[in-house]
């Protein structure tokens, strides 16, 4: 497999699926924008597309902003996008809105059984706006959609012409129009006239899972904070199927939270993670009460290298899908290693 990809070749067919999100957003003067646009509109307005010789079809699925998308709409998407595959379709391609993208791509990396490149956009800035920049990001990500290098990748994020693997990409910024880094390994590859360049090829991380019912299910993410007793985590602990704690550093907590979780993780798994962002949380340099050794010792379960949020959606799932805490533990030493 060659590293860099040709255009598209002539005939290939995309599927773009629109959700809501920035890209998607109008409102007159005074009122703040809402999702109103179809997926028939984004194409539209986007120069070049037809020169690219994709055929493109739409499908209108949501019409939310990013924050109100849940489990249940992306099992639903994984489904319609498999059938768009299996009409005909070379790749597919979603737009939705920024806020959620980190976790929604990393979800349906973990779901898409196919070869076919999934590929999720945005735009940091909606259609009435100078610089908006949806057209360029749809355009982007429908030639990384078609592109037969972009193949077995899993789910690829496309924005400022950048390619980023799911299992990465973080919104970084909460306006910068180049708001999504990759800060352990940086852009898998990038888009420059009009031609994909896959540069490196991320490892793929389907997940080996009947996912049923997702929406049913309760997890969380929580931070530890200086001070922290453990008190919080105590009450929101209760009543989930799963936590992942986000500690400070290379996944430390205070002493005075360590008999809670302790306690969370006797009756529920409870994933150790960093609130950092970059970098693996640790498991034997440091040994205090709280420390990354002392809380794995306890039987909390490694995030690895996936940061809170990844993990917290791959506990999920693992969750949904009714895996015991063996095989939890398992999937998050395979996925978390971040080969
Ligand atoms: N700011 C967000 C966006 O860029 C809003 C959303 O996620 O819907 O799309």
């Amino acid at each position: 497999m060659p590293p860099y990809a040709d255009p598209p070749p002539a005939g290939r067919r995309v599927t773009v699926f629109s959700l809501g999100g920035t890209i998607a957003m109008t409102g007159g003067p005074g009122s703040g924008v809402v999702p109103t646009l179809t997926a028939a509109d984004l194409v539209a307005a986007v120069p070049g597309l037809a020169g690219t010789g994709v055929t493109v079809r739409v499908h209108d699925f949501r019409r939310l902003p990013g924050a109100s998308l849940g489990f249940d709409d992306l099992t639903a998407l994984v489904t319609a996008a498999r059938r768009a595959v299996d009409d005909g379709a070379d790749g597919v391609v979603v737009t939705q809105g920024t806020d959620t993208i980190e976790e929604t791509a990393f979800a349906l990396d973990l779901l898409w059984p196919y070869d076919a490149p999934l590929v999720v956009t945005g735009a940091m800035r909606n259609p009435t706006l100078a610089g908006a920049d949806g057209p360029a990001n749809l355009l982007a990500a429908v030639t990384v959609a078609a592109a037969p290098a972009a193949r077995r990748t899993g789910c690829l994020v496309v924005l400022g012409d950048e390619i980023h693997a799911a299992r990465w990409v973080r919104k970084t910024h909460t306006t910068s129009p180049v708001a999504f880094r990759s800060p352990d390994v940086g852009p898998v590859g990038l888009v420059a006239e009009g031609r994909p360049r896959i540069l490196t090829r991320p490892a793929r991380h389907r997940l080996d899972a009947d996912v049923r019912d997702p929406g049913t299910v309760r997890t969380a993410v929580l931070p530890v904070v200086l001070g922290d007793d453990g008190a919080t985590l105590r009450r929101a602990g209760s009543g989930l199927d799963g936590l992942v704690v986000a500690g400070f550093g290379v996944g430390h907590v205070p002493a005075a939270a360590v008999a809670v979780l302790t306690d969370l993780a006797a009756g529920m798994p409870v994933v150790l993670a960093s609130r950092i962002g970059a970098g693996p949380v640790l498991a034997g340099t440091y040994g205090f009460p709280g420390s990354e050794s002392d809380l794995l010792s306890r039987g909390l379960i490694s995030a690895g290298t996936l940061d809170c949020y990844k993990a917290r959606i791959l506990l999920h799932l693992l969750v949904a899908a009714g895996h015991d805490r063996g095989r939890i533990t398992a999937t998050f030493a395979t996925i978390g290693a971040g080969d």
